[in-house]
Parts: structure tokens; C-alpha cells; sequence
């Protein structure tokens, strides 16, 4: 097995660079790790080494697995649903995860808001915007974003903590700039719009193993990363 923690320990000095070399302060951005097709003894080498927020797309992989990896790490994490979320899967990732990041219509809100359980705490969401026009599908349309926001705020199971994107797979990594940067402008002007809480949508949920040093010169608050962490991804493998 890869050692994931040297892995770890090589992709927060990574991070680390990039925020100083966009002018940010070193911790100004928030790794996730992706674990999704991993296995819950990497998860908890990762947590050894510190790492404690978990991001997962498959809702029945991950039913299991969060146990199986919380139990091997000896404590809890912090688990996030970063796969498409439809009206199935709402009473699950309400239930067991504490972060959602792909709202892109207030229906689906509305479900995760009242199958979140009383005794947890608000699930905290992000709106996932498309961000990269007609070629990709999901996301709300980024004239929608702002109305999006607002309902969703308003919900009482949920905490709106800011926006989502996943751009086009393209060939190089500055491709995708275009995208960030207009995500971070929407960010920016919801958040002086007044229909959300400031001091709560915080976050700019964007970059991935290809193109998180992009991301971060463009403001992403939050990387989401699976292959630079934990090696190519293994589909079909046993769980
Ligand atoms: C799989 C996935 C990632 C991580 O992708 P890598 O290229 O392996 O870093 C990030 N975000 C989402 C939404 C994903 O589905």
C-alpha cells in the first residue's frame, strides 16, 4: 500500500506554497480529502496523521465505510457528500454526513433539511453552480445562483456555507481558471447582497487533484482531492 500520510505530509507543503505564492496566509485554505473507492484503513491512516475532513460520493459505499473507518481511527470524522445529490439519496447524506456540497435546487434542500435529525446539527451545504456553461450539467445556472442562496439560508436544518463547482475535465489546469474566477465573483457578490449570513458563507468549495494551485490563486477556500492523495482510484474493487 502507498504510504498516504508521506502523501499527506507532501501535499500540505504543496498547498501550503501555493496560498504564499497567491499572496494568501498559509492556512486560509481547508484540504478535503476524497476517499471515495478507498479503503477505511487509508482513511485512518490519514486521520493518524491528522487529516479529519473525509469527502465521499457514493451513498451506499459510504454507509459502511464511515463506521469501518471511524472505528479504525478510534474517533469521529467529518464527513462530506460531494456526489449528485437526487431526491434518493437525501434521507441517507441527512443522516449521516455533515456537509453537502452539490445543492443545485431548492427542492433537494428542502428534503435535507427536514430529514436532518433533530439531535444533529444543521447540515452544512454548499450551492454547487455551473459554472462552465452549456457543456456541463449540473449546478444551477449562475443567474440563478443568488435566489438559490437565499431560499437555502432560510431553511432551518441547513447552514449555508457557500458555493460548489466542478468544471469541465479539460487538458491543462489553466483552463479552468475562467471558472473559478467567476465562481469567486459570484461568491463575492451574494455574500454583499445581504440575503445570506457573512459570517457563515465562507467557503468557495472549488479545485481538484489536477488543478487545486488554479483553484487557490482564485480564492478556493476548500480543495476537495482524491488521486494526489491516495493514488489512481481502483474502480470495481471490493468493499
Ligand atoms: C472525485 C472527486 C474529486 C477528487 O478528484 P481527484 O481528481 O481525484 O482529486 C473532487 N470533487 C468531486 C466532486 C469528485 O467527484
Amino acid at each position: 500500500m502507498i504510504n498516504v500520510a508521506d502523501h499527506l505530509t507532501k501535499l500540505r507543503q504543496q498547498l501550503a506554497q501555493a496560498c504564499t505564492r497567491a499572496g494568501r496566509p498559509a492556512d486560509s485554505v481547508r484540504l478535503l480529502a476524497v476517499s471515495k473507492t478507498q479503503a477505511p484503513a487509508a482513511i485512518a491512516a490519514l486521520a493518524a496523521a491528522g487529516q479529519t475532513a473525509f469527502g465521499e460520493n457514493y451513498l451506499q459505499e459510504a454507509d459502511s465505510k464511515i463506521a469501518a473507518a471511524e472505528a479504525l481511527a478510534g474517533t469521529p470524522l467529518e464527513w462530506h457528500f460531494i456526489g449528485p445529490l437526487q431526491s434518493n439519496k437525501t434521507a441517507g447524506v441527512a443522516r449521516r454526513f455533515d456537509w453537502a456540497h452539490g445543492i443545485e435546487r431548492l427542492k433537494i434542500a428542502q428534503r435535507l433539511s427536514a430529514q436532518r435529525p433533530d439531535a444533529r446539527p444543521p447540515l452544512e451545504v454548499c450551492v454547487q453552480v455551473n459554472v462552465s456553461g452549456e457543456i456541463s450539467k449540473s449546478g444551477c445556472a449562475p443567474a440563478q445562483a443568488a435566489a438559490l442562496c437565499a431560499a437555502v439560508a432560510a431553511l432551518p436544518k441547513l447552514r449555508l456555507r457557500g458555493l460548489m463547482c466542478i468544471p469541465e475535465a479539460l487538458d491543462n489546469a489553466a483552463a479552468a481558471r475562467p471558472a473559478f474566477a467567476r465562481l469567486r465573483q459570484l461568491f463575492e457578490q451574494i455574500r454583499a447582497a445581504g440575503a445570506v449570513d457573512p459570517t457563515q458563507f465562507d467557503t468557495l468549495s472549488m479545485g481538484m487533484s489536477g488543478d487545486y494551485e488554479v483553484a487557490i490563486e482564485e480564492g478556493a477556500t476548500l480543495v476537495r482531492i482524491g488521486s494526489a492523495l491516495f493514488g489512481p482510484r481502483v474502480y470495481g474493487s471490493p468493499k
